[in-house]
C-alpha cells in the first residue's frame, strides 16, 4: 500500500519526477535530490513501510528481494568499483523520509562515515 503524503510514494506513482534508474513491480530505484556522493541512488520498496523493525514476512521478502537486485543496478549506474548500502533508522540515524530506503553510495573513493 503506498501512502498519499509520503514523497516516496509519489515518485512511485509518477507524481513527482525523479530521475529513476531501474524499476519493476516490487522496487524502484532513483537519483537522490541532494547527492551526498557522485553517485547516490536510493532503493525503495513499492510497498510503504518506515522501519526495518515493522517488517513483517512480506516485506523482509522484498528487502532480500533489492539486496539480490542492487549488484547489477549498482554495477550499471557506475559503481563496478564498489559501493556502500546505508539504511538510516529513526531520528539519531537522521532519517527525514519514513518510506523505508537503502542509500547507494559510490562512483569514487567513499570516505569514512
Ligand atoms: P534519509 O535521511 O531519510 O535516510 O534519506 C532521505 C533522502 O531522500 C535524502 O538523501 C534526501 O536527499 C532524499 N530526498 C528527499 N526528498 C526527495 C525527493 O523529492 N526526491 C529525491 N530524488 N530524493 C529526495
Ligand atoms: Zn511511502
Amino acid at each position: 500500500m503506498l501512502d498519499g503524503k509520503c514523497v516516496f510514494c509519489k515518485i512511485i506513482k509518477g507524481e513527482i519526477p525523479a530521475g529513476i534508474v531501474y524499476e519493476d513491480d516490487k522496487m524502484c530505484v532513483f537519483k537522490d535530490l541532494e547527492p551526498k556522493a557522485k553517485v547516490h541512488l536510493l532503493a525503495v520498496p513499492k510497498t510503504h513501510f518506515k522501519l526495518l523493525a515493522e517488517m513483517g514476512e512480506e516485506e523482509k521478502n522484498i528487502l532480500a528481494y533489492m539486496l539480490g537486485k542492487i549488484p547489477a543496478i549498482a554495477a550499471e549506474n557506475g559503481c563496478g568499483n564498489g559501493y556502500r548500502l546505508i539504511i538510516n533508522q529513526g531520528d539519531d540515524a537522521g532519517q527525514t523520509v519514513f518510506h523505508l530506503h537503502i542509500h547507494i553510495l559510490g562512483g569514487e573513493q567513499l570516505g569514512d562515515l
